[in-house]
């Protein structure tokens, strides 16, 4: 398929700032312009082109720029399930930090599983147990790789660096 490519002038640039609480001083702000003025303060040295998309994020109302906490929970057993009409899929069920690029495929291993056990007659009972499995120890990779991502030695024994996207759980 061919797509003509458009005006560099409508492109939007979209980037992503991942920090550990405590690494800084707590933000001014959670959003807007003050918000934005932190992150670039707080971004310094990046290897070029990266730098320089954060300098040049403008300081006015075509930025939009918010701070906020990644939310991660291990899943289990035990939810309600309405007499076995209602279960749970996807981050719903397991969300888990992006540095194992995990999310989504479970997302849709769930929904397949699920549609899976519908088609035999399952209840969600055997779904569940073995979303619940598999999606704490997806929660669990997605911690230590966010762990080992906060230092050059530790990026280079992480999953997503030796073993690549691969499915992980
Ligand atoms: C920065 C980042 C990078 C990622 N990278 C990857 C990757 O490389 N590979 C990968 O597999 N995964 C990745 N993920 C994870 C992936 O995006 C999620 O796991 C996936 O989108 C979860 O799908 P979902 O349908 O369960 O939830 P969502 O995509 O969150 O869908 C839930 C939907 O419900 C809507 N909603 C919420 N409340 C209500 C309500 N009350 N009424 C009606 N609708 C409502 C929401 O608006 C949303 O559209 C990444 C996530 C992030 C944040």
């Amino acid at each position: 398929m061919y797509t003509p490519t458009p005006s560099l002038s409508a492109w939007s640039i979209f980037w992503v700032k991942i920090f550990r609480r405590g690494a800084f001083a707590d933000p001014p702000a959670r959003h807007g312009i003050e918000a934005l003025r932190y992150l670039k303060e707080t971004t310094q040295g990046l290897i070029e082109p990266f730098q320089s998309q954060i300098n040049w994020a403008k300081e006015d109302d075509s930025t939009t720029c918010f701070i906020d906490e990644m939310k991660t929970w291990t899943p289990s057993l035990g939810f309600d399930t309405h007499g076995g009409r209602v279960t749970l899929v996807g981050d719903a069920a397991h969300p888990m930090l992006p540095y194992r690029g995990q999310g989504f495929q479970h997302a849709v291993v769930d929904a397949d599983l699920f549609i899976e056990a519908l088609k035999k007659g399952e209840g969600v009972e055997a779904y569940n147990t073995e979303m619940v499995e598999r999606g704490a120890k997806a929660v669990a990779q997605s911690l230590k790789e966010a762990e080992l991502s906060m230092d050059l030695e530790g990026v280079k024994k992480m999953m997503m660096v030796r073993q690549g996207h691969g499915r992980s759980a």
